[in-house]
């Protein structure tokens, strides 16, 4: 079939944003334990299995049940000093911490949100295991308000709010969910704006502008995952879907990008049902065992499935569906791959279906009998799931409401943010969710002489502040903005408030411009760690590196070759030479070329700075080996003149 022509702006899209960022305080929110990462480094671990009641659940809601059936037993790692009984759920929650609460009144009071009288702390019911307590803790601080953008155009703020972060889920095992307890109680302000609409860079400006405005307070954390949003997408007043865990500006341009297709898509393939008047009833009206006919198989991707004496393949009938599920209305949106997705959130690994079959070794013998055994007509189409009884068994429900539900377009749920910009599903839409008093806290009253001395504190504006690092600095207003967007802002104060010899200016751009290119080759740049980076710029300062050698040193350490700043220094051998040194070495390289200056005069600069690089990256500065060249060969034509 045709592609669509996609058009954003035809699509009437609307986005909410909820913007959650890690608070820089010394300690968590409810406790004394400090706000570090434990990267990986666990001492203890305990294990919970997670129930929610009846109770607790009131009428079953819709996404707490579905989490439920995937439920199993969960792993909580701690560390000493990250965590303690608190995050284990074994002792009561301490006083709020008062730097946290006064932080988002800070915000509060910058987005003229209208504070509360008493601030209570709620409990909100989460059980996907992420918190010990089976809820989070959340405060409201103030509602309404609004985001200057632009200067001009006004944003109106829902709510602000003080949290604590869940524990951090771990790359796990199939027997547990994993989950580390060194984030679980970070203060975390959770910011929820009106829902908006416009381009795509419009509404990324939004996001951009109050990630800014957060931190010109200075107050928050910095570096990837300590900001995330959660974004409700809608369009043509549809459905609304929430993408949780963008994590950066660029990524989220891609889920704009992504969801808007995909929504377009969905919307597309309703049409496609309405013309053909499915009726929803008969998806999925007849499903048969067919693992015997694929036991002698020479489809490998079969045969794998069937190697666990549990696993079982079923076929399902869709009546009317033929050419839909492998339709794609636009580019790479389809219903094939929805349905992939959905039960592979079960723990199957993904569907076939008639629109792509015979194909995987499925032979047209096989089609044909499927097709047979399931009484199909020209018009129908048939999907086969496989995989272990019992997973089988709970994703066939779900499945086939799922397919009839594609029938009304986009279906409200949650899905997750993949780094390279694509959404994935999650799981059904929660509810509004229920909240209830902490008991173990008293209300918090907000005092007005607090408030009145917190409004001498409201963090400049960008532009102000933007300012205010240009002139300290000496900055470019590029530079300034750059510096200040990264997260190596703090460490940038750092290491100029030490440096005598090295100017801002270098400083910064290393910190931003090449930091940067270095990341797009795909290198890690979370290994520049703030000791590294402190150390790197402290050996540039005392001499013993040159300038040529800081990107080199950051590469080498980014791509894991060298652990250490010394030790990359080693490898790269990088140490500096001194003049008498530089001089021999330079003289040498005119002799040898004598004849290309004879021939091009003072042109053989190129050819000659060339040469030199090559013996000494690294370890002279690019413009002082220029400086001696030139003279070098303008001596070297002059004498030759008069001789
Ligand atoms: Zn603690």
């Amino acid at each position: 079939m045709i592609l669509m022509k996609f058009d954003f702006d035809s699509l009437k899209v609307k986005v909410g944003f909820e913007i959650h960022q890690q608070l820089d305080t010394k300690n968590k929110l409810f406790c004394n334990c400090k706000c570090e990462e434990a990267n990986g480094s666990y001492d203890n671990n305990f294990i919970r299995i997670l129930r929610p009641t009846k109770s607790e659940l009131g009428n079953f809601d819709r996404a707490a049940i579905f989490e439920h059936t995937k439920m199993n037993t969960i792993k909580y790692y701690s560390k000493v000093g990250l965590s303690c009984l608190v995050e284990a759920d074994e002792e009561p929650p301490h006083d709020v911490n008062r730097s946290a609460l006064e932080t988002v009144l800070l915000f509060s009071l910058a987005l003229n949100s209208n504070i509360v009288d008493e601030i209570h702390v709620m409990r909100k019911l989460v059980i996907d295991g992420s918190n010990t307590s089976g809820f989070q803790r959340t405060m409201l601080v103030s509602t309404g308000g609004n985001l200057k953008v632009d200067g001009f155009r006004k944003i109106g703020v829902q709510s602000i709010c003080l949290e604590e972060d869940a524990a951090k889920l771990l790359p796990h095992s199939k027997l547990y969910k994993e989950y580390g307890l060194d984030r679980l109680g970070i203060p975390l302000v959770e910011i929820a704006l009106e829902p908006i609409s416009g381009k795509p860079d419009e509404i990324v400006n939004v996001a951009l502008t109050l990630g800014r405005l957060l931190r010109s307070s200075k107050r928050v954390s910095r570096g990837l995952g300590s900001i995330r949003q959660d974004v409700n997408i809608s369009v043509n007043d549809g459905k609304v879907v929430e993408v949780k865990g963008v994590q950066q500006l660029s990524q989220l341009v891609k889920v704009l990008d992504y969801e808007t297709k995909r929504q377009y898509g969905l919307i597309k393939i309703a049409e496609e049902f309405e013309k053909r008047n499915i009726d929803d009833g008969f998806i999925g009206d007849r499903i048969q065992d067919i693992t015997y006919l694929f036991k002698d198989s020479s489809s490998t991707i079969l045969k794998k499935i069937l190697k666990d004496a549990n696993s079982i393949l079923l076929s399902i009938r869709l009546r009317g569906l033929n050419g839909l599920i492998g339709y794609e209305p636009i580019n790479g949106i389809r219903l094939g791959k929805e349905l992939g997705e959905f039960v592979r959130f079960f723990g199957l690994g993904g569907i076939f279906h008639s629109d792509e079959l015979p194909k995987y070794g499925v032979t047209v013998k096989d089609v044909e009998n499927i097709k047979e055994l399931l009484g199909l007509s020209n018009s129908d189409a048939f999907l086969i799931i496989g995989g272990n009884e019992k997973k089988i068994n709970i994703v066939l429900e779900p499945l086939i409401r799922r397919i009839r539900e594609f029938k009304h377009g986009v279906v409200a749920e949650t899905r997750s943010a993949t780094m390279d910009g694509s959404t994935i599903f999650s799981r059904p839409r929660a509810g509004s969710s229920r909240m209830y008093p902490e008991t173990d806290i008293l209300p918090i009253p907000v005092e007005s002489v607090l408030l009145d001395d917190l409004k001498q504190k409201i963090p400049l504006s960008w532009n102000d502040l933007i300012r205010q690092i240009m002139k300290k600095y000496e900055l470019n207003i590029k530079l300034s903005e750059h510096i200040f967007d990264s997260q190596y802002y703090d460490i940038f104060e750092k290491i100029v408030s030490t440096s005598k010899n090295i100017t801002p200016t270098f400083i910064a751009s290393k910190l931003t411009e090449d930091v940067v290119s270095l990341s797009r080759n795909n290198l890690d740049k979370s290994l520049l760690t703030d000791d590294i980076l402190i150390e790197v710029f402290d050996n540039l300062e005392k001499g013993f590196i040159a300038k040529e050698s800081v990107t080199l040193i950051f590469e080498k350490i980014m791509k894991k070759e060298s652990k250490s700043v010394k030790e990359a220094i080693n490898s790269l051998n990088l140490i500096k030479i001194n003049d008498d040194e530089l001089h021999k070495i330079l003289d040498k390289i005119l002799n040898d070329n004598a004849h290309v200056i004879k021939e091009k005069g003072i042109n053989s600069i190129g050819a000659l700075m060339g040469k030199s690089m090559i013996m000494l990256r690294g370890k002279v500065d690019g413009y002082k080996i220029n400086e001696y060249l030139k003279q070098k060969i303008e001596r070297f034509i002059n004498d030759e003149f008069f001789k």
